[in-house]
């Protein structure tokens, strides 16, 4: 008799060593050692520099996404991919990032996380920026890719203050317009519709402070921006170089790694075009790949750099060179 891994840990078996397995690694580990500080983690923060910009990653946590934010796929095709990256077959754990570039006394954040607004394995920006030594006071200007609750909910405090007291925040004219323009409003496809009551929260706290670019415009000194269209209709990535070096942080061009890696062609339910976003995801990794421009994603495994080397019909993410000894 031939025994059969998948059989072996087949159907009910699977569902159930899976999710009782974190949990009893945890208790194992917490009984052991007397306390939850046991597993606690250092806080999470990477950086590095790339010429005279430092470049540091702020994790804002993470959460899982399940098989049916990614329509086209099977949910056969789903747990297939998940078991090749070793992962349990119910759910992509999905890191939130947020990146920080400091050059010259100014520091500029692109993105801000997700703050309250998706519960509590996310709104951790706050910590982070503050482990890192940077005060909400000391941001002089936010970027946004994009205005995605987990991009933005980070800006507003639950009082509906301005997190960042200074700070200018700057977005793509087209992304604003989306979610502002009532011309627009029946464009914004039925589950997103909860993200124009955050935009115009937004909008409240940084009156006067909220300016946005027009395609192919400046944005500001050093910092070039790339028109990455689909997932919204003005998702932007923002390119740097120093020391010979590019680093393109590109927002959402892949919200699951284990999917999307192998698999460029999948979409997931939160693009407002989808196949823009599948052609724009496939033309820009394809570029970074031939470039071997360094990119840096807010869903990507935390602290989220690397460069993309090709893998059959998808990619691989290779660390940062600067990610071998940290
Ligand atoms: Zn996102």
């Amino acid at each position: 008799m031939t025994i059969n891994r998948r059989h072996l840990l087949g159907g009910a078996a699977l569902a159930g060593t899976a999710a009782a397995f974190p949990l009893s690694l945890a208790r194992a580990q917490t009984s052991a050692t007397g306390g939850a500080a046991a597993i606690a983690q250092a806080p999470a923060f990477r950086r590095f520099t790339l010429g005279d910009w430092v470049v540091t990653a702020l994790s804002d946590g993470g959460f899982p996404m399940p098989a049916r934010l990614f329509p086209e796929l099977s949910e056969e095709d789903f747990a297939a991919l998940l078991e090749d990256a070793f992962l349990p077959p119910e759910a992509v754990p999905a890191a939130v990032n947020a990146f920080m570039l400091q050059q010259g006394g100014r520091t500029i954040l692109i993105d801000t996380g997700a703050a309250g607004g998706m519960g509590p394995s996310l709104g951790k920006l706050p910590e982070n920026m503050a482990a890192a030594g940077v005060a909400p006071e000391d941001v002089e200007t936010v970027l946004l890719t994009h205005m995605h609750g987990d991009h933005i909910g980070g800006l507003v405090a639950p009082d509906g203050a301005a997190v960042f007291p200074n700070a200018q925040v700057i977005v793509a004219e087209r992304e604003l317009s989306f979610w502002t323009d009532p011309a627009q409003a029946d464009a914004i496809p039925e589950p997103q519709r909860g993200t124009v009551a955050a935009v115009q929260g937004v909008q409240a706290a940084y009156e006067g402070r909220l300016t946005t670019f027009a395609e192919g415009g400046a944005v500001i000194d050093g910092v070039e921006p790339v028109a990455l269209y689909g997932h919204t209709p003005g998702h932007t990535g923002f390119r740097i170089s120093g020391g010979g070096e590019e680093l393109l942080i590109w927002g959402d061009i892949i919200h699951a790694a284990p999917l999307q890696l192998p698999s460029p062609e999948v979409y997931i339910g939160f693009d407002v075009t989808p196949e823009e976003a599948v052609a724009t995801r496939q033309r820009i990794m394809e570029e970074v790949a031939e470039e071997r421009i360094m990119v840096a994603g807010m869903h990507l495994p935390f602290p989220g750099f690397g460069h993309l080397s090709r893998d059959g019909d998808g990619y691989r993410l290779v660390p940062a060179p600067w990610q071998y000894t940290i």
